[in-house]
């Protein structure tokens, strides 16, 4: 059993219905929900996560989109979790994804580039990273 961090982003927390959708989906696909927290960043903490991408065009965007509203945090368990919840998310660009990946959450519910839905770590380290960031209280182990 492998642990991921996942994160709703403000254009779909907002919406409970599609809250609910993607619960739905990451239950069929058997993931367990380990923890979940909704929250609302400050504009510091979006750019203390983001931090890598300071130097990117999308970087101030990405911030202002990602403090703009409520986010859900989530740790999910499943045999790979990492490689499994970045192929059930989709490719980054939704615009592409959309006829790529019409199937994934950013494919059916990411609005634009930025405003993509969720996201989802890309390694162990980042998982290590990304849940102490999130859940200081929880153990990785
Ligand atoms: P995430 O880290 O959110 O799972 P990712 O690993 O697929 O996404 P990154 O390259 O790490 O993509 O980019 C982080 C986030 O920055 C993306 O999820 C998206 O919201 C935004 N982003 C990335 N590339 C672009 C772009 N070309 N234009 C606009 N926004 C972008």
């Amino acid at each position: 059993m492998q642990i991921t961090l996942a994160i709703l982003k403000p254009d779909v927390a907002v919406n409970p219905h599609i809250v609910y959708a993607i619960d739905k989906s990451i239950l069929r696909n058997k993931f367990l929900i380990i923890k979940r927290k909704r929250l609302r960043w400050p504009k510091a903490r979006a750019e203390q996560f983001y931090f890598q991408h300071a130097q990117r065009f999308f970087y101030r965007r990405l911030v202002e989109f990602m403090s703009s509203g409520p986010i859900e945090a989530l740790i999910l368990a499943k045999r790979n979790a990492i490689q499994d919840w970045r192929l059930l998310i989709g490719p980054t660009k939704v615009y592409k994804t959309q006829h790529t990946n019409p199937n994934t959450i950013r494919g059916q519910f990411g609005l634009t580039d930025t405003r993509n839905a969720v996201h989802g770590a890309d390694s162990e380290e980042s998982v290590h990273e990304e849940v102490a960031f999130f859940f200081p209280e929880f153990d990785v182990g």
